[in-house]
């Protein structure tokens, strides 16, 4: 998820664009992610006991804190190219 924000100035397309950024609300998400996992953590061996259902979904579970945590630093983007966009550049003096 990403929102579109002002216009910064993109290197590669030489002007302001505006850009996509963050979905401001990532932290939340991974303080839930914890908080449900440490919420779970007392019932984890009756988890683990049920090898068909729950031992997999548990394993689901914690691979999905890679890409979670992935998004603690994502780049902001120029909407046009694609390209990193660094939000404190300011554009040429020409
Ligand atoms: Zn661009």
């Amino acid at each position: 998820m990403a929102r579109i924000g002002g216009p910064h100035y993109c290197s590669r397309c030489r002007t302001r664009r505006e850009v996509t950024l963050p979905w401001p609300h990532w932290p939340l998400v991974r303080r839930l992610y914890v908080g449900i996992a440490l919420l779970a953590l007392p019932v984890l061996p009756i988890m683990l006991a049920d090898v068909f259902v729950m031992t997999p979904m548990v394993t689901i579970y914690l691979f999905a804190v890679g890409p979670l945590l992935g998004t603690r630093r994502l780049p902001v983007k120029c909407r046009v190219c694609g390209a990193v966009v660094d939000p404190a550049a300011l554009a040429p003096v020409s």
